[in-house]
């Protein structure tokens, strides 16, 4: 059992985990995704007992989601288990455990433990590193019919989703139904909408040919929607103009400047047309996570807590926010909510608390240094935007994929991902076409 629960008091209804002996501080963070990771590495050789605190227990390789949700990996592919930091890091404990409260002024926060009941533990220093989640900008209403994709589940989900489309389509008799079933909406034409249209339209056209007989999946049709004028709109222009491009190429409709009105079991209302959908899936916006509103501190419009330039909350001693959490301002822009952000907000922050913890003082503020932004449209075609360097085609296709295999937890990962790649690449076929039961396909409601 780690340090941390032996000190918790079960009896109690929440039990406060005291604060270590005083000469070692408490360093707890909360969020195991690449800012809290990063956070956690740099304070490795620190004379802090470090406490890790996530809700699922394990780290997912979010960039690859998509190949997830379109059956090229398997989730186990792009995912860590988190707890595999206790075996290499000796001041680390983590704990598997949902945040529901965090008080400043008295330095603790509140967690539960599956099983166990809320724990209060306390902290001498607190970072916060609990990411983003998909936000329907207030309809959550079409939570229902149209997930997102932010997890290793919302990835299975549609997945089946997808999957069980196609065999709606093969076994109805009603002609309109089946066409419902083969026409798939993305809603938002941002990174995660343009790389699950392009390798969704590759599936159709390559890895299920000839698996219907009563159907032809190449006749799916796949609608990319977006409110903006253009895909890929953190891009230059002349980027979002070939992606559109390309993915007309591939086969996906391609459609701007149209703000979805209405998500239901018949699929989407789009300016004033309804699309009837088997499968609508939701790739448009994000908001925070209700942790950094507990702070106390001033948020942006989609819930990131306002930090200094040195990523510290405001009149919060010891507090800071890191990742997609953190709203960041650096040369009159926004930090971008990537994860080479992500890692070297929360590598700064680890940094500088250990230094402070040897009694120095960080003189220097965060500095993003952007390596670039990459974006996969389909078999040999990325496009890589890097300050003024535009590239696209199929060498930054292989710039994306070798970039992808490097920054892959773990070694076996990085091996099985090659070997599914390679096998993809040459056959067209994709090894994670499961279902899980039961087929997770809307279907229309008596009223039809
Ligand atoms: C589908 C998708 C594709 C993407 N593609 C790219 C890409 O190609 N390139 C790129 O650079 N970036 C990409 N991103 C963005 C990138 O993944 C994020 O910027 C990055 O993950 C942010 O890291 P983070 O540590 O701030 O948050 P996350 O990685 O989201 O981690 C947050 C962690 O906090 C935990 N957590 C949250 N709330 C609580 C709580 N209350 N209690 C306990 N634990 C909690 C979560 O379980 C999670 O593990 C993509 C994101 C998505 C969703």
């Amino acid at each position: 059992m780690s340090a941390l629960l032996a000190e918790t008091r079960p009896d109690q209804p929440t039990a406060v985990v005291a604060a270590p002996r005083r000469n070692r501080k408490r360093v707890v963070i909360i969020g195991g995704g690449f800012a809290g990771i990063a956070a956690a590495h740099a304070l490795r050789h620190a004379d802090a007992e470090v406490v890790l605190i996530d809700r699922r227990n394990h780290h997912i390789f979010q960039p690859l989601l998509y190949q997830v949700a379109t059956a090229v990996l398997s989730p186990a592919e792009i995912a860590a288990p988190i707890r595999q930091l206790e075996a290499k890091q000796r001041n680390i404990s983590v704990l598997l455990a949902e945040v529901t409260g965090v008080d400043v002024a008295s330095g603790t926060i509140e967690a539960s433990p599956p099983g166990v009941g809320v724990r209060k533990i306390a902290f001498d220093y607190l970072v916060v590193a609990t990411g983003m989640r998909p936000s329907y900008f207030g309809h959550d209403e079409f939570a229902r019919y149209a997930p997102g994709l932010k997890n290793l589940s919302d990835a299975e989900a549609i997945r089946a989703k997808i999957l069980g489309a196609f065999e709606l389509a093969a076994t109805t008799d009603d002609e309109a139904e089946r066409a419902r079933a083969m026409t798939f909406v993305l809603v938002g034409a941002g990174p995660t909408g343009v790389e699950l249209a392009a390798s969704l339209a590759q599936m159709v056209k390559v890895t299920l040919r000839g698996n219907f007989h009563r159907i032809d999946p190449a006749k799916a049709s796949i609608i990319l929607l977006d409110a903006g004028g253009r895909v890929l709109p953190t891009f230059a222009e002349s980027v979002s103009r070939w992606v559109a491009r390309r993915l007309t190429k591939l086969g996906v409709k391609v459609v701007t400047g149209v703000k979805v009105e209405t998500v239901d079991e018949q699929g989407v209302v789009a300016g004033g047309n309804r699309i009837p959908s088997a499968t609508v899936l939701w790739t448009a916006g994000v908001a925070a996570s209700p942790i950094p509103k507990m702070l106390g501190t001033k948020t942006d419009r989609a819930g990131r807590a306002l930090v200094d330039p040195f990523l510290k909350v405001v009149d919060a001693s010891g507090v800071f926010v890191v990742g997609d959490a953190a709203s960041i301002i650096q040369n009159g822009h926004p930090v971008p909510g990537v994860a080479q952000a992500a890692i070297q907000e929360g590598r700064y922050v680890g940094r500088l608390i250990a230094k402070e913890l040897k009694g120095r003082k960080v003189e220097r503020p965060f500095s993003y240094f952007d390596k670039g932004n990459m974006a996969v449209v389909g078999k040999n075609y990325a496009v890589l935007e890097r300050g003024w360097l535009r590239t696209t085609g199929f060498l930054t296709w292989l710039v994306w994929a070798f970039v992808h295999i490097l920054s892959l937890p773990q070694l076996q990962n990085r091996l099985r991902v090659q070997r599914q790649w390679l096998w993809s690449y040459f056959t067209g076929q994709r090894s994670s076409r499961l279902i899980p039961e039961p087929p997770r396909v809307t279907t229309p409601g008596p009223d039809r």
